[in-house]
């Protein structure tokens, strides 16, 4: 069999270079075609050849993850896989994002004096949101709560931007996936460097926010359920018993990190009501803080290194939790969703539940891309597609005021009563209930004074890890308590 050009693997070699390498004879094959033109072109052959080897390399050399690998499970095994199987990452980057150029923020330089300041991270108490007997007035504060005003329901047409969000827009969300460099991701990576990567993102917090850390082997099941409620912790990292750790943020300034969840951190910063640009610029603070703690995983080209490449580049997701009583009662969200999808490449998702009903009409908006994209576009581009959401939401209502306005006024008002002289609620009933109060709250037609963000605080108040937590100390039937919670909230006149 004649031996093919190792340049072009098309023509038969003709031109040969035998040489020792690693003390073994090899010899590099080129055809005639070739051979001159790299010479031509003043390229080494050798050099083309070991560049070309290294591209379309089937296997990592430094995690041993195969490209066979990577495509069943869109995961690589260390932040080199980007480098080793370069031709393999670049195809299946630009099919995930189309784009493989990183224009996002970049890189700032690891400092080891920043590194060195030696600190310990303290293990204080995690705050969590509980009820005692006389916490109602601590929690709720007279911003939770609206004067009666002469309400008339505005048109989508007659609102302004403020308007038509404050009512549907519970909270905006940025998060940031980082990995340290040359370290495996979680799921390959040893207990090794776990203490390093906690000191480095505890560090990293200081004169940002307060923070507090937490081993997940080291959290009761009650405070694990609570963060994983708070959309602080998430399953999978729940699940990492061994080598998961969170960060949580005592000072109520909506900071979060996951430590070894899919990356090595998911920093994240969540703030009430609709300003994703504010959660960005705290977020962005700490993230430049950790760079200079930690040398990070980044590529000139890709931008930052994540497990999957859907994360690559910025490693941001922006999302947006809307609350669209409306368009989930006409079936309608998923209509939205397909629009969403085409126009922007976002996504939209009920809250806890893949594709399946959403708890208490609590939907997600997020950006899919992450490359090509700076991270003021990719905000730009969710603000966009939350203001035309909660337009379509509103348009829904009229309609549905318009055409059963009687008797969904009757619907609210019931959930109402319901609530405020129940004895016993489950956490279903309440989540059913609450969602009526809430409309009933943004349309101004029931006698709660609660404004629409007090309300999710109730509802965070009354979930079943907050009441495992609240009733340590009281032993009561947990429907009990919830429905002592709701009423006492519901009752409160403070205006
Ligand atoms: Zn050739
Ligand atoms: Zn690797």
């Amino acid at each position: 069999m004649p031996r093919f050009c190792d340049v072009c693997g098309e023509r038969e070699a003709t031109v040969f270079d035998r040489t020792l390498k690693n003390n073994e004879q090899v010899t590099y094959a080129y055809c005639e075609a070739c051979y001159t033109r790299l010479l031509k072109n003043g390229v080494n052959p050798r050099f083309e050849v070991d560049r070309m080897r290294f591209f379309h390399s089937n296997v990592c050399a430094n995690c041993g993850t195969t490209t066979r690998e990577v495509g069943e499970t869109l995961l690589f095994g260390c932040p080199e896989c980007y480098a080793n199987m370069r031709a393999h990452v670049l195809e299946l980057v630009n099919g995930l994002q189309g784009s493989t150029r990183h224009v996002g923020k970049r890189l700032v330089p690891f400092d080891l004096n920043a590194r060195n300041r030696n600190l310990k991270y303290a293990g204080n108490e995690i705050p969590l949101l509980s009820y005692s007997a006389d916490a109602i007035k601590k929690i709720f504060g007279q911003n939770d709560y609206i004067a009666p005003t002469n309400h008339r329901f505005k048109s989508a047409d007659e609102c302004t931007e403020d308007e038509l969000t404050s009512p549907f827009v519970m909270s905006s969300r940025v998060r940031l996936a980082r990995n340290v460099k040359g370290l495996p991701f979680p799921r390959k990576m040893d207990a090794h460097n776990f203490e390093d990567e906690i000191s480095g993102a505890y560090l990293a917090s200081k004169g940002i926010f307060d923070a507090r850390v937490r081993k997940i082997s080291a959290l009761e099941k009650s405070q694990l359920k609570a963060l994983i409620e708070r959309h602080i912790v998430s399953l999978p990292l729940a699940n990492n018993v061994e080598l998961g750790a969170v960060i949580v943020d005592g000072g109520n300034t909506g900071f979060s990190v996951m430590i070894n969840e899919e990356d090595h951190f998911r920093e994240q910063c969540v703030v009430d009501g609709f300003n994703l640009k504010e959660a960005y610029r705290r977020l962005d603070a700490y993230d430049t803080n950790l760079m200079k703690c930690l040398p990070l995983a980044y590529d000139e080209q890709l931008g930052f290194l994540t497990a999957c490449p859907t994360n690559v580049g910025t490693g941001m997701r922006a999302s947006v939790m809307l609350f669209l009583p409306a368009l989930s009662r006409a079936g309608a969200v998923n209509e939205a969703l397909d629009v969403f999808k085409k126009r922007y490449g976002l996504t939209i998702r009920g809250v806890f539940g893949e594709g399946s009903d959403s708890v208490g009409d609590t939907y997600q908006i997020s950006n899919c891309t992450t490359l090509g994209l700076d991270e003021k576009t990719i905000i730009r581009q969710v603000e966009e597609a939350v203001v035309n959401m909660c337009r379509l939401e509103r348009i829904a209502l009229e309609k549905l005021l318009l055409r059963e306005g009687q008797a969904m006024l009757d619907e609210l008002t019931r959930s109402y009563y319901f609530l405020t002289t129940a004895n016993r609620l489950d956490y279903q009933e309440f989540t059913e209930h609450v969602s009526n109060l809430k409309l009933g709250a943004i349309l101004g037609v029931l006698p709660t004074r609660l404004t629409p963000l007090a309300i999710d605080k109730l509802v965070l108040l009354c979930s079943p890890a907050s009441i495992e937590i609240a009733n340590k100390t009281r032993f009561e039937n947990p429907s009990a308590l919830r429905a002592e919670i709701v009423r006492a909230v519901l009752e409160d006149k403070r205006l």
